[in-house]
């Protein structure tokens, strides 16, 4: 369980006490407040405060007096003008505060995102907890033989379980160890700070971490993208859900021109164009590598092989496609496109 008794209790008692307030108010986001979402097998996102919401990126686009929103259509239509061009700076008026429990395997991932303000859970003041993030067994997957960075086939049977019996017993052989190093019952004990070094990077930690609405689809771009990792995708994934409800129109261009847009160079651009021209263009005569290719096909060809229900598995690196190729006139990005596979993530009892 992510949260102890005495934990939730105190989140219900935050979530009881309301007070009128002059600033602006987003009414979705009201709703996630202080609230856990958890994450994985022991980890959780938790809105801890906020501030700004799409009326405020119009504002302060508009530079105004007031609320500087016009109707919902014209600042729909002004946001999605930010987004499309790159006008950033009206988004960084916008902020989140979360609270995150995660593996710290994870946190060394999350951390490379430098925009951010973290207070981390200190583990020289601190016992750490004994929570281990132990997969679950539709997560326990072979390195994969296309993609370096990356997971293949899905371990089986007995190997499934000599893996999952590893992780299980270092994890608890290593929490052992860890407290009777620190334990003051009889011995002095080794200091916190130095006790913690032989925990593997599977023990959870957690944070404070605030960040802007620009930093944070900046995160989410790479984050909640096929390409991340599944146990960093999971935390994107969840905060996904909750920017929606914070700020939906931010979100739904965020969606539309970032999510499920694509960026292309100058070569892919010519070869498109040759494409709707009716040119044949294969990989020998794009100018691009094999592996541009395979990512230009990707965007406006038909992928060789369906995206698989699974978010994760092997979308990330799919097969060569065929070489060449007229253009198929099916969207592969935009509006009427597919629905990505790597979207909102259900977790068991979601309703969504
Ligand atoms: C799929 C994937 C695989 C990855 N693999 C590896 C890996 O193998 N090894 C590895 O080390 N990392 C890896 N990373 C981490 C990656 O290189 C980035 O460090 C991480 O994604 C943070 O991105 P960022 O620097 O753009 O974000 P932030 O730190 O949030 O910065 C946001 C933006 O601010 C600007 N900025 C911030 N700080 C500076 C600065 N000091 N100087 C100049 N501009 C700055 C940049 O424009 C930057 O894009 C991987 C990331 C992903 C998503």
């Amino acid at each position: 369980m992510p949260l102890t008794p005495e934990q939730q209790d105190e989140i219900d008692a935050l979530r009881s006490q309301t007070r009128p307030t002059l600033r602006a108010v987003s009414e979705g986001m009201e709703a996630h407040l202080y609230r856990a979402h958890e994450v994985l097998d022991h980890g959780f996102i938790r809105v801890i405060d906020y501030m700004g919401d799409d009326a405020a990126i119009c504002q302060a686009a508009r530079v105004s007096y007031g609320r500087g929103t016009k109707s919902v259509q014209n600042d729909e239509g002004l946001i999605r003008y930010l987004m499309r061009h790159w006008h950033s700076t009206p988004f960084e008026m916008c902020e989140i505060k979360l609270h995150v429990k995660l593996p710290v395997f994870v946190a060394r991932q999350w951390i490379r995102h430098r925009t951010a303000n973290v207070n981390e859970y200190s583990a020289r003041y601190s016992i750490l907890d004994r929570e281990f993030y132990i997969p679950q067994p539709d997560q326990l997957n072979a390195q994969s033989t296309v993609n370096n960075q990356g997971r293949g086939a899905l371990l089986e049977g007995a190997e499934a379980e000599r893996v999952l019996e590893i992780l299980k017993s270092d994890s608890t052989r290593a929490y052992d160890n860890y407290e009777s190093m620190i334990s003051d019952e009889g011995q002095d004990g080794l200091a916190r700070e130095l006790a913690r070094m032989n925990l593997p990077a599977n023990i959870y930690t957690q944070w404070y971490w605030k960040v802007d609405l620009h930093n944070l689809f900046h995160f989410l771009r790479l984050r909640a993208d096929s390409h991340a990792q599944y146990e960093i995708r999971v935390y994107a994934d969840a905060i996904c859900k909750v920017v929606a409800d914070w700020v939906p129109a931010a979100y739904g261009a965020f969606e539309d021109y970032r999510l499920g847009g694509a960026t292309l160079s100058g070569r892919a651009l010519d070869c498109l164009r040759k494409m709707l021209a009716g040119e044949e263009v294969t990989q020998e005569t794009s100018g691009m590598s094999k592996g541009e290719w395979r990512e230009f096909m990707g965007v406006v060809g038909t992928p060789p092989n369906p995206p698989p229900k699974c978010p994760i598995k092997d979308w990330a690196a799919p097969e060569p496609p065929p070489r060449g190729g007229r253009f198929t006139p099916t969207p592969r990005f935009g509006r009427g496109a597919p629905e990505r596979a790597n979207r909102i993530i259900p977790r068991p009892g979601d309703s969504a």
